[in-house]
């Protein structure tokens, strides 16, 4: 029932990797970290991919590491007046379109998405003008702009039954702009959804074939798989799932292996949820000496120490501000996938 739609080939602009610090320059940032976010009533909000020093210093002062749809919540939730978002610069927009009356600092807003890049606001909206009669659903890995043209924003925590509860109501759905994980959530529900052919570098390089060979290596590891990872990878893998599930899986499934096809940066969570257990990176598909191929993304290695340090003594070009009529817009799905969520959760425990 899924179709797909073309769109043109995007080149990514990879950025530097972030300077190497000396175990004193660590020490040093770290130090004065914690104690600028105490002076600022600041919460350092951090993303699973992330390197481990930064998520230690987000457990450390407070903070909070999680996923996407979390760190929205948590920095709404927070009683903070300037949320620290270390993630990439989409997850800083969702935080401000939720907390307008905080300051949002990046350490980088040069930290993008290749997800975002590959779907710009103009060529969507045209699309989206194109199939009036679609309802329109986007990954939260986009701009404030493509957002605010959207029915549903949803995370890959929470797209299937969003999918699902639209396909019951019969809805015809536009899914922008992860291909793999559209290809996933259509394979599960059946759902009617035309897709924008949008790609994340990290897990678009996964490969099916090494996968494999690993495998042979350590024939009693599960295998976990995020599902923007293409279909030959999900067809091989244990569990399914967004990062959170991902950990979750890690802890509950009885295996002591596992390999991992998603951001390194989640071994530092998963390893806390599952000690004991051995993690393995998934291979890729081409050189694994290039930021175009390793399961680590590079705007993700774009927050460093010295970044945060510097976004929380000098807000200048780390503030992130989104358009007011622009987020009012942007809001709305938003807040109507919160609200799902909250819903589906308390039918969850009264379930219980
Ligand atoms: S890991 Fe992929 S989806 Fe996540 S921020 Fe990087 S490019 Fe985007």
């Amino acid at each position: 029932m899924s179709q797909l739609i073309a769109v043109e080939k995007v080149d990514y602009p990879f950025p530097a990797k972030p300077k190497v610090l000396t175990v004193d320059q660590q020490q040093f940032y770290v130090q004065e970290i914690k104690s600028l976010l105490k002076q600022k009533n600041a919460k350092l909000i951090a993303h699973y991919y992330t390197d481990p020093e930064i998520q230690a210093l987000a457990e450390a002062t407070g903070g909070c590491i999680s996923d996407s749809l979390e760190m929205a919540r948590f920095g709404r939730d927070c009683d903070a007046d300037t949320l620290i978002i270390a993630g990439v610069k989409f997850m800083g927009e969702t935080a401000k379109i939720l907390s307008p009356e905080k300051t949002v600092l990046m350490p980088t807003l040069e930290a993008t998405c290749s997800l975002d890049i590959g779907c710009p606001e103009d060529k969507f909206a045209a699309f989206c003008d194109a199939h009036p009669d679609h309802t329109v659903v986007v990954y939260a890995n986009t701009s404030a702009a493509v957002k605010a043209r959207a029915d549903w924003v949803v995370t890959s925590s929470i797209a299937l039954e969003i999918v699902e509860h639209l396909d019951s109501l019969g809805e015809k759905i536009i899914w922008a702009p992860d291909r793999h994980l559209g290809a996933y959530i259509a394979k599960k529900t059946g759902a009617d959804m035309l897709m924008w052919q949008g790609e994340c570098i990290v897990h678009d390089e996964f490969s099916a074939k090494a996968l494999l060979d690993m495998k042979h290596l350590y024939p009693d590891a599960a295998i976990l798989v995020h599902p923007e990872s293409p279909a030959s990878v999900v067809a091989l893998a244990d569990a399914v799932g967004s990062t959170t599930q991902l950990i979750k899986a890690a802890q509950t499934l009885p295996n002591s292996h596992f390999i991992v096809a998603t951001d390194r940066g989640i071994f530092y969570k998963m390893q806390q949820a599952a000690p004991g257990k051995i993690l393995l990176e998934a291979p890729t598909a081409g050189n694994g000496a290039t930021c175009k191929s390793c399961a680590h993304c590079p705007w993700m290695a774009m927050n460093g120490l010295q970044a945060i340090y510097q976004s929380l003594t000098d807000n200048s070009g780390h503030e992130i501000k989104v358009d007011e009529a622009l987020r009012q817009r942007a809001l709305v799905p938003l807040d109507r996938m919160l609200a799902f969520s909250a819903e589906l959760k308390m039918k969850i425990s009264s379930n219980i």
